[in-house]
């Protein structure tokens, strides 16, 4: 506690109380000025990003959804901004200081209160890079992520995403002479209160990795579900995650009360089942298959022909053609895995 307390007087003064509750008393603006912009930024032909305010206090800049490259700069994810009483909180800045920047001069369109915390759903650079910018402002920013996630990027994991990061965009520089490590763990079950806004955090075992959180936002009933839940774009589930796994937490999900938006760690925000439906059915649909083939004892390669055509509604997502043959094989192995 007094460990928490001593690094934060330098710039804010916070006081975390029993319950967990942070509360803002005294919060003094910062020494260095950033140039405000006066409209949205622009990518390539990709067209021109800021925040839309989508309900109460919550702005969302939905990126691209399509895998990092030089004409995106490596932007592709969906930061948030929730606007509290004196602050504001981000989550899930987005892929790299250079991009960080630009967003950080979005976020002052917003408002001028200070940034107190980002909160980062996993290890995957692309959403949490952009600390950088927002620390070099704010340097006693409160960084939240799972221990899992925190462990896993000072285990290499940053690296790795730096490299994938920078072959595909070209735009790392300035994110790695220093990583911006989150310094806050947030654990499953948690009610992180800050300035009055109240985060419900959920971590499912296995799902996307094994260093996910979902974030429900009470105040605004908005869930963040990062990259457990993709639209228009498919990314990698690699040995950490669980396609299985991330399809019993959506299942999960829509089980409970209906919220007023659910938001994807790529891909349009929306309602619950226009939101959740597509991907959990497709992980469904590769599942059924993998399993089929596990059963018959068929290699996953021999069946791709038929499942690209009961997938005909996803050949349109980004990295459809890349990513739908390892999605089958990993389904495959959970199989072999679960039988043994
Ligand atoms: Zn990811």
């Amino acid at each position: 506690m007094k460990k928490i307390l001593f690094s934060l007087i330098a710039s804010l003064i916070l006081f975390v109380s029993n319950s967990g509750a942070i509360s803002l008393t005294d919060i003094k603006k910062p020494s260095t000025v950033t140039k405000k912009a006066t409209k949205g930024f622009t990518l390539g032909n990709l067209g021109t990003f800021e925040f839309k305010k989508d309900h109460a206090n919550v702005y969302i800049m939905h990126g691209p959804p399509m895998n990092p490259s030089v004409e995106n700069e490596g932007f592709m994810n969906n930061p948030t901004v929730i606007e509290a009483a004196h602050s504001l909180i981000v989550i899930d800045p987005g892929g790299n200081y250079n991009v960080g920047k630009k967003i950080l001069a979005q976020i002052e369109r917003i408002s001028d209160k200070p940034i107190v915390a980002s909160i980062n759903t996993h290890k995957h650079g692309d959403h949490w890079f952009a600390n950088k910018a927002l620390l070099e402002k704010y340097p006693n920013m409160l960084i939240f992520a799972h221990p899992n996630m925190i462990k896993a990027v000072k285990n290499g994991e940053a690296d790795k995403w730096f490299s994938i990061l920078q072959r595909l965009s070209k735009n790392l520089d300035g994110t790695n002479n220093e990583f911006p490590y989150p310094n806050r763990e947030l654990k499953g079950g948690k009610l992180l209160t800050i300035d009055g806004e109240k985060f419900l955090i959920r971590h499912p075992q296995r799902a996307h990795t094994d260093t996910d959180i979902v974030i429900t936002h009470l105040n605004s009933q908005t869930m963040f579900l990062g990259d457990n839940l993709m639209k228009s774009r498919f990314g990698a589930f690699d040995d950490s995650s669980s396609i299985m796994g991330d399809i019993k937490l959506l299942e999960d999900i829509e089980k409970e009360k209906e919220l007023k938006l659910y938001v994807p760690g790529h891909g349009p925000s929306g309602k619950m089942h226009e939101t959740i439906d597509p991907f959990l059915n497709y992980m469904k649909i590769i599942v059924d298959e993998a399993g089929k083939a596990y059963k018959d004892d068929v290699e996953t390669y021999e069946i791709k022909d038929r499942v690209v055509k009961r997938l005909k509604d996803y050949q349109k997502w980004d990295a459809f053609d890349d990513q739908m043959g390892k999605h089958l094989q990993k389904a495959y192995d959970e199989w072999e895995e679960n039988d043994m």
